[in-house]
């Protein structure tokens, strides 16, 4: 059965945009993956951290995937790109987080699904309503969620 997930994709070392665009390319590729659309990017200051601005995106998959698979191989693509950074415990320039999966909620020690935060990051709700602006989060629809992260930067690429 195929389900649909949406994907939080950001990056803020190197070609941030190339590590985004690859990610995604990489997702559309994994074999229970079926399609994905992505998001526009978006540049953001970072929140609560100083830093390079993060590059944001976020991809609609089609998945026979269950969560915990679908997790590990997000996690898979992430350490491909941090297996590129010369030092150990070097910034990370891939995060990829699992904000939704078929409006279910998951509640392990390892994935907390809708993602906890998600309702709180312009950099996740306004890439998300590009996607699917009638998305309902359990705080509320993206356009009153968005409304009231107006003090947070973030600006098309
Ligand atoms: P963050 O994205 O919060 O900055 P990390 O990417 O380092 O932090 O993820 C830390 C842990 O968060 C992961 O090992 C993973 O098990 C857990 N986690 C819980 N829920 C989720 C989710 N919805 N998406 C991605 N990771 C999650
Ligand atoms: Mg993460």
């Amino acid at each position: 059965m195929s389900h649909t997930a949406y994907i939080g994709l950001g990056a803020n070392l190197g070609d941030a945009a190339g590590a985004i665009q690859g990610a995604a390319q990489e997702l559309a590729a994994t074999p229970d993956i079926q399609a994905l659309r992505l998001s526009p990017l978006y540049g953001s200051a970072p929140v609560g951290c100083t830093g390079p601005d993060y590059v944001n995106a976020v991809a609609e998959i089609h998945t026979t995937l269950q969560p915990a698979a679908l997790l590990a191989a997000l996690q898979a693509i992430e350490q491909a790109h941090g297996r590129k950074r010369p030092y150990r415990n070097a910034p990370r320039t891939l995060d990829l987080d699992l904000l939704w999966f078929d409006g279910k909620t998951i509640d392990t020690p390892t994935l907390t699904v809708p993602h906890p935060r998600m309702h709180l990051r312009a950099f996740v709700l306004r890439p998300l309503r590009d996607l699917t602006p009638d998305l309902v989060l359990p705080q509320g629809n993206l356009a009153g969620l968005l409304a009231r992260c107006a003090d947070q930067d973030i600006h098309p690429l």
